[in-house]
């Protein structure tokens, strides 16, 4: 089995029932990695697990595959959003893999005050976010939102979640202390290039269900505060705490 290839497959699979592939994942299989008849794959559904998927047919427009051995269940990233002010398209880009890659269940796009408005592709980010879980070996596919306005995701927060905010002004909690019990269900919140404006940080600080957070004392860009704090949280109460690998 090629151990290299691992591909999101949408449809629920099961064992030995088969499936013709997307023209995409046709196109790499065969094209790409020149993968024939009788070859297998890791493949996840994003809702069972991960299988050995084997091509069982193959011609120039077409390859059908079967799920012939299941290899891991379903387990889920922990129950934490990444709330995040799109910023230019590289950097964005990073902001998403690396939320993938450290383990956020959703992202959602919030508009600040000084959030770029104009680059925001919903498909563009869901692209990212597979490509992202195949290759980080992820179950699950993170959910990706409709971009929405910050006080409009405000006024309707489920309280039951904590809100931590990354207050640049350096007011919020040293991240050690903000995150030493910080149980899932969270959300994170990081701010634009230009930084949240002064109305938006006096709101955040007035929340009962939010928590500012300092991440030391530089000014990071907001791609690094992302990885910083979705890091530091997985350290310190998210699923990095006590992991070890099984067997
Ligand atoms: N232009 C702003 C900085 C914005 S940095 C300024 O010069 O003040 C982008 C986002 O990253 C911020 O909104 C904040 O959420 C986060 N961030 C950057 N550095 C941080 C730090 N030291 N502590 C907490 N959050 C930080």
């Amino acid at each position: 089995m090629s151990s290299v290839i691992r591909l999101y497959l949408p449809e629920l699979l099961s064992l030995e029932q088969t499936y013709d592939l997307s023209e995409a994942s046709h196109h790499y299989l065969s094209n790409v990695m020149k993968l024939q008849v009788g070859d297998s794959f890791y493949g996840f559904d994003g809702q069972s697990g991960e299988y050995e998927v084997q091509i069982i047919s193959q011609n120039k427009k077409q390859t059908q595959v079967k799920a012939i051995k299941k290899i891991k269940d379903l387990s889920l990233s922990p129950d934490v959003w990444l709330l995040f002010a799109p910023v230019k398209k590289d950097q964005t880009d990073f902001i998403i893999q690396k939320a993938v890659e450290l383990g956020v269940r959703k992202l959602i796009p919030v508009l600040t005050r000084y959030t770029n408005t104009d680059k925001i592709r919903k498909d563009r980010f869901l692209a990212q976010s597979i490509e992202a879980s195949e290759q980080c070996r992820r179950l699950d596919i993170p959910t990706i939102e409709e971009a929405i306005p910050l006080n409009k995701l405000l006024s309707q927060w489920d309280k039951s979640r904590r809100l931590y905010y990354m207050d640049e002004s350096r007011q919020g909690l040293p991240v050690k202390e903000a995150f030493a019990k910080a149980p899932a269900p969270i959300a994170i919140l990081v701010g634009p290039e230009g930084g949240f404006s002064e109305e938006e940080l006096s709101k955040l600080r007035h929340l009962e269900f939010s928590t500012g957070v300092t991440l030391g004392p530089r000014i990071l860009r907001a791609e690094t505060a992302v990885a910083a704090a979705l890091s530091c949280w997985q350290a310190l109460s998210g699923d990095w705490v006590n992991y070890r690998e099984q067997g």
